[in-house]
């Protein structure tokens, strides 16, 4: 992300709710103001019945400011992963050495790995082409234990329950 603040206090401020956050994601992906991607109008209205989401007065196109990013797919709120990305998607060094052990056992399971790769690839800043690369899973993969490590850490991750036993990744 461009243009983000250098300081803890500087971002409380700029980022205290939804509303900011939409505002600097419109911004980031619209820096001349809203252009349709189908017809190229410049004129839209923001969608009162879907979050975070414009229709172009052409053609009628609607497109979400958090379209192809992680903050779509996800439930959580906007501002937490403001707070993920200040915060480089901050995994502390307790986490770190867990989920590198889990890397290394031979006799973790090849899911655990594959989730504990994910976490430990986007705590060092990779974007998510790099992460899908490194732990060789596809982006809604990557969204989903990403997802589950913001809600329930490192436990969330390796916490092995009958229900999610066969789904994908
Ligand atoms: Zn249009």
């Amino acid at each position: 992300m461009t243009d983000f603040p250098r300081s803890l206090i500087e971002f409380q401020q700029r980022f205290a709710d939804e509303a900011a956050c939409v505002r600097y994601l419109f911004a980031a992906r619209w820096p001349e103001g809203f252009v349709c991607r189908g017809c190229g109008t410049s004129k839209a209205w923001e969608l009162q019945t879907k979050p975070w989401t414009w229709e172009c007065a052409g053609c009628g196109r609607q497109t979400s400011v958090t379209a192809g990013t992680i903050m779509h797919y996800s439930k959580l709120p906007l501002t937490t992963w403001f707070w993920a990305a200040y915060l480089n998607f901050e995994v502390n060094s307790a986490d770190r050495e867990q989920l590198a052990a889990v890397v290394v056992d031979r006799n973790s399971p090849q899911k655990h790995v594959w989730r504990a790769q994910i976490i430990l690839a986007t705590a060092e800043g990779c974007g998510a082409a790099e992460v899908m690369r490194r732990a060789g899973v596809s982006k809604p993969c990557v969204w989903r234990w990403q997802e589950r490590f913001m809600r329930e850490g490192v436990a969330g991750l390796l916490h092995a329950t009958r229900r999610w036993r066969h789904a994908s990744g």
